[in-house]
């Protein structure tokens, strides 16, 4: 076989492992799981930011429901002591009693309010740190494959530059001069003649065209330009 006909496959085999390269090192399913990934810790994060808050707000209403009660005790001392007799007197305190026990409800329901919020955040955290932990072992794992692939195709693609290499000292220089040429317009410089039409741009040939090419020669399309050949 002409070395041209060898040099032009090692080119498209080389364009192949470029291809398969380039889609490896971005394989889509990876960068699905890393945007997950991204999207779990996200709302990990923002779980821990609300819950932290949340303990702060009840060290808060503790405290405040503590003063409550501290407040109610003196007033039931007060109340209760029957040190008190101005009846005017009394009702103010008993009002100001009720008045308290409503608003230490009040405190008592937001701080229940407000553990329910962090059991429910607690488990949403949870459920993140078990995904997140499966999804890094997925990725970890993708990762070695990828890389393993990586290097097939690097070290493929060595072998195939290399015989490049070798095919292009070996083929005529004109020859190579007109390939590399017709290689800047073209993905495929060298097509094959079916049925005697140029395969490159499917227009059919001379008939002294035709007597070359069954001579094994390898000619230019008078249409395209490209390199033929018939096998
Ligand atoms: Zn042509």
């Amino acid at each position: 076989m002409n070395e041209i006909i060898k040099l032009d496959q090692q080119y498209n085999l080389a364009d192949k492992i470029k291809n398969k390269i380039t889609y490896i090192e971005k394989y889509p399913k990876l960068l699905e799981m890393k945007t997950k990934l991204s999207k779990i810790n996200n709302l990990e994060e923002r779980c821990i930011k609300e819950l932290e808050n949340l303990k702060k707000t009840n060290i808060l209403l503790e405290k405040k429901l503590k003063n409550k009660e501290d407040e109610l005790k003196k007033i039931n001392k007060d109340l209760y002591s029957g040190l008190i007799k101005d009846i005017k007197l009394l009702e103010n305190i008993k009002n100001k009693e009720i008045h308290l026990e409503e608003s230490k409800e009040i405190v008592e329901q937001d701080l229940i309010g407000n553990m329910e919020k962090m059991e429910i955040l607690n488990n949403k955290i949870e459920k993140c740190k078990i995904k997140s932990i499966e999804l890094k072992e997925i990725i970890e794992n993708s990762n070695r494959k990828i890389n393993e692939k990586l290097n097939e195709y690097r070290n493929k693609l060595y072998i195939n530059l290399e015989e490049i290499e070798k095919l292009r000292s070996k083929v005529n220089s004109d020859d190579l001069i007109k390939y590399d040429n017709i290689k800047i317009k073209y993905k495929n410089p060298l097509v094959k003649v079916e049925k005697d039409i140029c395969r490159g741009c499917n227009v059919e040939l001379f008939m002294n065209k035709i007597s070359k090419l069954d001579n094994n020669e390898i000619i230019e399309c008078e249409n395209c330009g490209r390199l033929m050949y018939k096998l």
